[in-house]
């Protein structure tokens, strides 16, 4: 699949983003803060990410090593995406795809991470 624009947001719509990715790399994970969630997440290089509205309506949480921000509308609750870097130090977002206008979910094909055992 190519990489293709795709629009995603919160659900009240304050945030709201703008991002170039293919949909073929997702991946879901166990451990305590995607299992809770129910995120599917894809990772892409920060300039591939535009967000439109929303920066302060976003709220960080960390935990554990502390490496990747993760962020929530502070008025739906919403995990549109988050921020981290990648093993090079690079700047990447962590979108959650299904905040993405679109796609259809039951057409993906996840990677299950085992990150509880990570
Ligand atoms: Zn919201």
């Amino acid at each position: 699949m190519n990489e293709q624009r795709h629009h995603g947001s919160c659900h009240c719509g304050a945030v709201a983003y703008d991002v170039t990715m293919s949909l073929d790399n997702t991946i879901t994970c166990n451990c305590s803060m995607c299992g809770r969630a129910g995120t599917i997440l894809a990772f892409v290089p920060a300039e591939k990410f535009t967000l439109l509205s929303g920066e302060d309506n976003l709220t960080s949480y960390t935990f554990n090593k502390k490496i990747i921000d993760h962020l929530f509308c502070n008025v739906c609750g919403i995990k549109p995406f988050g921020r981290g870097k990648d093993q090079d130090g690079n700047d990447t977002v962590a979108v959650n795809v299904r905040c993405l206008e679109d796609v259809d979910l039951t057409k993906l094909e996840p990677y299950h991470y085992d990150g509880k055992n990570a």
